[in-house]
């Protein structure tokens, strides 16, 4: 299995000054690599490829000793690398007929990763093992310390360092992690994703929303119901318009954060040796639980409010997150007996 661990570095005062220069070391790198392939082109028509610009590195790094020739070969390599790759899906739109627009130099705040691409070359995780507290040495910085909040299994492949605002992280990517299989249960579980629970299981029970989450989740019912007292003609006009665009900036944010639950989720039950199963939502809300003793009947009246479940054709009454959830648990079984 391959993982990811991401931990905050602790560098010093000049540990933070040195990363500062790698970091815009390699940016001037990357938009002096950008400025060659253009130019070329322009001049005439020449396409630049990887190969020769990473030929050119050793001179670079031979001309400016202090500057460019103090980092690790590989890493800028690695920055080399990341502007061909946006070169290839620039190419690679084009053939596909569309109009990209040209790769663009970056500015100082929209370049903040340097990627070394092998543990021990230019870099070390661990590298004073010995000592309570966890460090990684990279070349010409030197040993920064690391809050390694939790354990690193598996072999480091690839070392990151990267800017977030005013902190600096490692990132490491392992493979052969082992999984950590847990015992069977046999038990099934349906999860429903909403807003006013972040989720409900089939067993009832809620999970509350991050504050965060809250915020926005309320703030877009909000716009939702704001945006319902405008007639659908009037819709376009400006403030049921500006309603629609914050609903759906909304939308927006809460869909990336079911998204990254999702994927953490699927890395755990894989760890785990439990499976998840993705089922469509469709009227899961609105139709009457068959598995819970309902009668099968689906219509968005059986939605009173966005709490409570009522079915209008036979009465059933519940808690209208717990009805998805239970209609979901009973998808993913019909969809594990179809697979089988
Ligand atoms: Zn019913």
């Amino acid at each position: 299995m391959i993982r990811a661990y991401k931990f905050l570095l602790r560098p010093t005062a000049r540990q933070t000054v040195v990363l500062g220069e790698m970091l815009r070391d390699h940016r001037s790198l990357y938009n002096a690599a950008l400025e060659h392939r253009r130019t070329a082109y322009r001049r005439a028509g020449v396409t630049v490829r990887y190969g020769e610009q990473s030929a050119e590195l050793k001179a670079i790094r031979a001309d400016d000793p202090d500057g460019q020739g103090r980092w690790s070969f590989s890493s800028q390599q690695a920055t080399l690398r990341r502007l061909d790759k946006v070169f290839a899906a620039f190419f690679r739109r084009i053939k596909a007929g569309q109009t990209p627009s040209y790769p663009r130099f970056k500015g100082s705040g929209h370049f903040d990763t340097v990627v070394f691409p092998k543990d021990g070359d230019g870099c070390r995780w661990d590298s004073s093992p010995h000592a309570t507290q966890a460090r990684v040495r990279l070349q010409s910085v030197g040993h920064v310390r690391v809050h390694q909040h939790r354990p690193v299994r598996g072999r480091v492949k690839t070392i990151s360092v990267k800017r977030e605002g005013k902190r600096w992280y490692i990132v490491l990517a392992c493979d052969d992690v082992p999984a950590e299989p847990l015992a069977p249960t046999g038990a099934l579980v349906g999860i429903d994703m909403g807003t006013t629970h972040f989720l409900t299981t089939s067993g009832g029970a809620h999970v509350a929303n991050p504050k965060f989450f809250a915020t926005v989740a309320g703030e877009l019912a909000e716009a939702q119901r704001h945006l319902a007292t405008f007639p659908e003609r009037t819709r376009r006009r400006t403030k049921a318009h500006r309603a629609a665009a914050k609903a759906g900036l909304n939308r927006t944010i809460l869909d990336a954060g079911w998204g990254q639950f999702l994927r953490i989720l699927a890395d755990k039950a894989e760890s785990a040796g439990r499976l998840v199963i993705p089922v469509n939502a469709r009227n899961t809300s609105r139709t009457c639980p068959p598995s819970a003793g309902g009668c099968g009947h689906v219509s968005a009246n059986n939605r009173l409010t966005q709490a409570k479940f009522q079915c209008t054709a036979c009465g059933f009454t519940a808690n209208a997150d717990h009805v998805g959830a239970t209609n979901i648990l009973n998808r993913a079984g019909l969809a594990l007996c179809d697979a089988a």
